[in-house]
This record gives structure tokens, sequence and C-alpha cells, in this order.
């Protein structure tokens, strides 16, 4: 596997594949890397000859400086996961490199429309910082496609619609939420989570298929549903964020009479906020 840090290094290195006609695969991380992770590189090999993974700790989208600090950092181990699973180039680039003017003083990319709700409404700035730092990551590393994990579907969806408006030449393909046995979706956040909120916390998903449940069983009254149930996580020691049932594709908040649904919830617990989703048809 080659590891570059440095911008012209790592274009040239995506340029040189495109010239010899293969095809590759971006998938962006902050590292950190774990199942859910790696999953998007084994989806990635079965579309791609060459396999690009970055990681890259983004100041941009943390709405808050100790969560940056904390976030956890594990680049000898990443590196021999990503080895491991056969991943052909490791962009590692510093802040100076990304950020060499400052973050302040930085073009942003941002969704009037879907980065300000949901968890964009929690986390003013989260997801201007998420687009900005992937729209350079797609002009450093001009793949024909990306791979993003439905974990983070606001996310998946801000950047396909970034892909869309902006006109940029790249395929978005989204990978299944990897979870533990218990129903936890794998985060790099689960860490921060003592024992007895480790114990917890399938809560979160059990709570979204409850959720999806009630409504497939025919209840359409998704303000009261989500607010009951919200009000149950809340009594388990949960602090809960928001649960939304939206329509799939827009993220408004869903009506009777929409037929393809997602419910989103974002929950902290002791120290760590919590995000899961789960879609629902009708
Ligand atoms: P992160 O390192 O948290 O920024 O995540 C990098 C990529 O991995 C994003 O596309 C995430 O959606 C995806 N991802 C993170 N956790 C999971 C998971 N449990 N299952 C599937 N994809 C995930």
């Amino acid at each position: 596997m080659k590891i570059c840090s440095a911008i012209a290094e790592t274009h040239n290195q995506i340029i040189t594949w495109q010239q010899q006609k293969c095809k590759i695969a971006l998938i962006p991380t902050m590292g950190n890397l774990h199942a859910g992770h790696l999953s998007l590189i084994k989806q990635a090999q079965q579309y791609a000859d060459r396999i690009a993974v970055t990681i890259f700790v983004n100041p941009l989208q943390f709405t808050n400086t100790i969560d940056l600090q904390l976030y956890p950092r594990t680049f000898e181990q990443d590196c021999d996961k990503l080895k491991q699973a056969n991943v052909d180039l490791l962009f590692f680039p510093c802040e100076q490199t990304i950020y060499p003017h400052g973050q302040t003083n930085h073009c942003i990319v941002s969704d009037p429309l879907l980065s300000k709700i949901h968890c964009g409404a929690s986390r003013p700035g989260h997801f201007d910082g998420v687009a900005t730092i992937i729209v350079k990551l797609f002009n450093i590393l001009p793949t024909q496609i990306a791979i993003f994990g439905e974990k983070d579907y606001q996310q998946l969806l801000i950047i396909r619609r970034v892909v869309q408006d902006l006109q940029i030449p790249i395929e978005i393909i989204s990978a299944p939420i990897i979870r533990e046995s218990d129903g936890l979706a794998m985060s790099s956040r689960n860490q921060y989570l003592n024992a007895q909120e480790r114990k917890i916390a399938p809560l979160l998903y059990q709570t979204l298929n409850n959720i999806k449940n009630e409504i497939e069983r025919g209840n359409n009254n998704f303000a009261k549903l989500a607010l009951q149930q919200q009000q149950l996580l809340a009594t388990a020691g949960f602090k809960p964020d928001y649960i939304n049932i939206c329509e799939r594709q827009t993220l408004q908040i869903a009506s009777a009479k929409d037929k393809n649904l997602i419910i989103l919830a974002a929950a902290y617990l002791g120290k760590a906020r919590l995000i899961d989703n789960i879609q629902c048809n009708i």
C-alpha cells in the first residue's frame, strides 16, 4: 500500500491509474477504522480495480473543540488493517496541507436545505465542513466512484446533492450499516461509552425497530410515536437529541401519505453522541 501525505503525489498516482484505464474507488474516513469502514472497502473491491482510502480528522466539521481533540487517532493500527484489506493507496494529509490559509478563510460548500435539519440543526456548520472536505478530496483524488455508509444517511444525501448540483463526475455508492451483535451501529465514538452505558446503547436501535414495527402495523401518528419513543430513551438514561420520521429522499418530516420512510435518531449517552437510522416502507 502506497501512503501519501502530499496532494501532488496523491493526485499523480490517481491520474496514472486513470491513464492505465483502472477503475478507482475512493473511501473517505476519519480513521480509527472498524468493521463498518472495512465493509466499505470490501464493497468497493466489487466495483473497482484500485482502492484509495483517506484518513483525515477534518476540523472544519467539528462543532466542539474538545470533541475534535478527543477524537481517537490510531494511525498504525489503521495502516495494518488497510494493508490486510488490500487497499492500494492511503492519503493521510496534515491539517496544514488541507487548510493552508486556515479554516476561517476557506471557501465553503453548503447545501442550503439539507445541512440545516436533523443533525445539522444540533451541529450548525457540521455538514458544511463535511461537504467542503469531500469536494476537496474528490478534486485531489479524481476517482470514478466513492463509497459512503448509510450509517451517516443525512451526510450521504448531502454528498449526492453536492455532486449533482456541482456536476462532479463521480458515482456515489452507499453501503449498509454494520452493527455489533447486539444491534449497536459500529462507530468510532462507541468507545466513549463506559461499561454501563455500553449495555444500554443497543436500545437506540431497538427504539428504531419499535417505531418501524408500529408504522408497519398501521400507526401513522408519526409525531406522537416519535415523541413516545424519545421519552422511553430518556427514561433509560439517554439524552435524546431527536427522533424524526422522514421521507427518505427529501428528509422532510413524513406525512401519512409518504411511502418510503427513514427514521433518523440522535441521542447522547454519557459522553457519546450516537446516531442511527432504519428504513421503513409502507
Ligand atoms: P467516519 O470515519 O466516521 O467519517 O466514517 C467514514 C465512512 O464510514 C462514512 O461513509 C461512514 O458512513 C462509514 N461508516 C461509519 N460507520 C459505519 C458503519 N457502522 N457501517 C457502515 N458504514 C459506516
